[in-house]
């Protein structure tokens, strides 16, 4: 047998370390009795009327392929969508394509627009796939860091000290994950002046804009000015409780999406055909079940902000996402070893802030998409280990 000791990974792809968040779902995965507060996805089951809507369109035997874009029908209802929701117009033809989940959309964007060495600005705490796409399609990220002390709010001042030549594009992800904060309105528009002064593009990661909580979310291309310098991305998967269809979407400028679809075509062709049926179905039926998840998810919110406080782990009051992120120098601990010991000691697992950039340092992400009994009990648990660590 040949056997060859040259290293066939490309240097992009070695620079980026693996995700900080599997390790824990890995350990998480083997332990009986484990309470899981580190996955980021909510413990719902899709509504029964999108389900089957899913089953309705498999049994009609559409199993083949849809057209590049998505279907005519899933665009239109989006386009409508947005136009209900932030009086943006989109053309449902040249201005909207469906992805396989904001996680392609992400990639599309950044192979679409990045020549190598070009920079994204981007605030952090941010979603571990930020990063990493960006280096992935040859670009340079340029990360800002954000403080519980200002809510994790990027200013534009902080964003416009950091343009170069270089700058292509400023990602924004609110409601944010991993920190729950979200954007004023104000602020976003300071940040889209700098953008047109600059003449940068907006990627503006927006999945979890129906989970506000007392807040009224600002869609980025709604700010007068932005939308022709803006790609929104937003799906399914949160709002609708649809991770696992893998369903998402891109609206922006024809241009942009037209580049952005060129990719598609040749990486995926079209997203899953079930999920744009069943999507069709979530535009159409789902604000009731959005409103039910929304009212459980505050509730929980509310829970484990106050039980994190009374621990003496001080945190920020999350308005979006489904996340709380205490600060946990209280412990004496940093947040890597305060992860590793709160499995091992109480299987109670989160994810150190770290793992979301340098600025979660002292901070822990916990998911609160899980029921308030399970939340409780980790919240007991939690109240032994800081009775060792604290
Ligand atoms: N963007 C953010 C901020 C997320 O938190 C996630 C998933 O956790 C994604 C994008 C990816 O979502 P999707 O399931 O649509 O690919």
């Amino acid at each position: 047998m040949m056997t060859t000791t040259r290293n066939f990974i490309s240097d992009r792809v070695q620079s980026v370390p693996p995700s900080g968040i599997r390790k824990y779902f890995d350990i998480a995965a083997n332990m009986p009795d484990v309470i899981s507060l580190g996955i980021g996805e909510p413990d719902f089951t899709t509504p029964d009327s999108i389900l089957r809507a899913g089953v309705r369109s498999l049994q009609a035997g559409e199993t083949h392929y849809t057209g590049n874009s998505g279907t005519p029908e899933l665009r239109r209802a989006l386009s409508d969508y947005q136009r209900a929701l932030y009086g943006v117009e989109y053309d449902p033809d040249t201005e909207l394509l469906i992805t396989v989940g904001v996680s392609e959309a992400l990639y599309l964007a950044f192979t679409a627009v990045l020549n190598p060495g070009d920079e994204v600005i981007t605030p952090e705490p941010c979603y571990v796939a930020y990063a990493p796409e960006i280096i992935f399609a040859g670009g340079s990220p340029v990360l800002i860091p954000t403080h519980a002390a200002n809510g994790f709010q990027v200013t534009a001042a902080a964003i416009e000290a950091q343009v170069t030549p270089r700058t292509k594009a400023i990602l924004l992800g609110y409601p944010n994950n991993p920190t729950g904060a979200v954007m004023e309105r104000a602020e976003l528009e300071r940040i889209a002046q700098v953008a047109i002064a600059h003449d940068l593009l907006v990627i503006s990661d927006e999945i979890y804009d129906r989970l506000v909580y007392g807040f009224a979310h600002t869609q980025f291309a709604s700010i007068p000015g932005a939308r022709d310098r803006t790609i929104v991305l937003s799906g399914f998967s949160k709002s609708h409780a649809m991770t696992g269809w893998r369903v998402g979407y891109a609206a922006g400028p024809e241009t942009l999406l037209g580049a952005m679809r060129k990719v598609h075509q040749y990486t995926i062709m079209s997203a899953p055909t079930t999920a744009q049926a069943a999507a069709v179905e979530a535009i159409r039926s789902g604000e009731p079940d959005i409103a039910r998840m929304v009212e459980a998810y505050d509730r929980r919110r509310k829970l484990i902000v106050k039980g994190f406080n009374e621990l003496g782990l001080t945190c920020f009051e999350p308005r979006g996402a489904f996340y709380a992120f205490p600060n946990i120098t209280a412990s004496g601990l940093d947040e890597e070893t305060f992860c590793e010991l709160l499995i091992k000691e109480e299987q109670v697992a989160m994810v150190p802030g770290s793992a979301f950039g340098a600025s979660g340092r002292g901070h822990i992400r916990a998911s609160y998409a899980t029921s308030e009994a399970k939340i409780e009990e980790a919240l007991n648990r939690l109240h032994r280990f800081m009775q060792r660590h604290g």
